[in-house]
């Protein structure tokens, strides 16, 4: 143990670089474990998927390396035991390897060491989406694109409609 002081400074926990990142990326610092986990729990209900488990490695009760993971990690089937249950879940477990993993640097910040955000799945909308306020520029952005596909296709369909008629007349 040193005795090295860690100073509080909760404000710079999303910052690297001077300015806020969307998503995270390699060499992230963290002031505290806390932080890069709120930061990629935010991340996740902003992209669509849910955290599942943690792997965390501790020394002397200090986390020194945590891995958050998507809640679809891990093989579906390769449970023996349920390959003669008749009923069928809905595969929820799809091995998905998307992770960030962030370490404990001398400094007390954490880092992140490695990142995955490729999903092998499609996300679901989840309830809590609504809750954050980058949900809402995503709600209106879709709603926008759907409203507009629809008066796309309505323009289209009157424009061929009017063709059809002006050839049978
Ligand atoms: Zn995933």
């Amino acid at each position: 143990m040193t005795s090295s002081s860690a100073v509080e400074q909760s404000s710079q926990s999303n910052v690297h670089g001077g300015k806020v990142h969307e998503v995270p990326e390699l060499a992230m610092e963290f002031d505290s474990e806390q932080h890069a986990f709120d930061y990629y729990s935010e991340y996740a209900h902003r992209i669509g998927f849910s955290m599942g488990k943690q792997h965390v490695k501790k020394s002397c009760g200090v986390v020194m390396r945590k891995t958050l993971c998507c809640s679809k990690q891990g093989e579906k089937g390769i449970d023996k035991r349920r390959e003669n249950v008749y009923y069928h879940r809905p595969v929820s477990r799809v091995g998905c390897k998307a992770h960030m993993t962030f370490l404990l640097q001398k400094n007390t910040k954490f880092k992140v060491i490695t990142f995955n955000s490729e999903h092998n799945h499609a996300f679901a909308p989840l309830p809590a989406k609504h809750m954050l306020r980058s949900k809402r520029r995503l709600s209106f952005a879709q709603t926008s694109l759907a409203t507009d596909a629809i008066k796309l296709r309505q323009q289209i369909l009157a424009a061929a409609g009017q063709f059809v008629g002006h050839e049978r007349k």
